[in-house]
């Protein structure tokens, strides 16, 4: 059993894009999966005040596109994916996506 659970890991791993591309323009058409676009103007987070939304990110692993916030971005907070189909847990490094290690 244990081998299988490491074995479906990697393969996760293997499936997530681990390169951060940045989208100069707005085309929600072109986000592809690990493709950010930073908005012009910073949205207030409802509970976290001092940690505003930053830029939009499509999720490395699905492609969905979800709003990141400052501290996300600097890679100081991991980026949880918010769909229910998709798990992905991972930390922005200047222009990489590092999976976030199974604790
Ligand atoms: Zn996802």
């Amino acid at each position: 059993m244990l081998k299988n659970s490491k074995v479906l890991i990697l393969m996760a791993e293997e499936y997530m894009v681990n390169q951060l591309e940045m989208l100069t323009v707005w085309i929600p058409d072109r986000m592809k999966p690990g493709m950010i676009f930073p908005l012009d103007k910073p949205i207030d987070h409802p509970q976290r005040p001092h940690d505003p939304f930053w830029a939009v990110l499509a999720c490395p692993e699905c492609g969905t596109t979800g709003l990141v916030s400052r501290l996300q971005v600097a890679g100081l907070c991991a980026v949880i994916c918010g769909t229910d189909l998709c798990s992905a847990e991972f930390f922005l490094r200047g222009d990489g996506i590092v999976p976030r290690k199974p604790m």
